[in-house]
């Protein structure tokens, strides 16, 4: 079985992470019209374009931090999984790049893909889990809710025995 799981708010605490990102890059604020989107996720070259700052000051942003403290805990639980996993991830494909490579997950999974305006039904993956109700209506596969801080990486990996065999 080939499991799909989501990054942001499953394995990475990315509200955590967004506070940092958003206190550490000078003239880097919120923008809210235009909002930096582009594909329908957040775009830094456009962001901070808007913000009059070289886009330059967010990539080496990623040089000067390593992420793994805003790992949840529990995602050490995954050494456990004898399943194929793929993280399956919306975003900005350099962003999000930036973002896995830093954190040190590629380690613990397989394979994984970013995604912009595309389902989540990539990479032969068999079920989904992601902590939007939207991501598991759009794919056309079965999928698991996964709401923290309701729920942790352990009892998602109970409800994923119900899919074996
Ligand atoms: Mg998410």
């Amino acid at each position: 079985m080939k499991i799909g799981i989501d990054f942001d708010r499953v394995l990475f605490n990315t509200d955590k992470f967004n506070e940092l990102y958003s206190n550490s890059i000078d003239g880097l604020h919120h923008v809210e019209n235009p909002r930096p989107t582009k594909h329908g996720v957040y775009c830094p070259e456009m962001h901070a374009e808007l913000c009059g700052i070289d886009p330059e000051q967010i990539w080496s942003f990623f040089k000067k931090h390593r992420l793994e403290e805003f790992l949840f805990d529990d995602v050490k639980k995954l050494e456990d999984v004898h399943h194929d996993l793929v993280i399956v991830t919306r975003g900005n494909q350099k962003f999000q790049r930036m973002k896995l490579e830093n954190t040190g997950i590629l380690e613990k999974v397989d394979d994984y893909v970013i995604v912009q305006e595309e389902d989540k039904d990539v990479a032969d993956i068999d079920i989904l889990i992601d902590d939007r109700e939207k991501e598991l209506e759009r794919a056309d596969i079965p999928g698991i809710l996964f709401n923290r801080p309701e729920e942790d990486l352990e009892s998602i990996l109970e409800k994923v025995k119900k899919f074996e065999a």
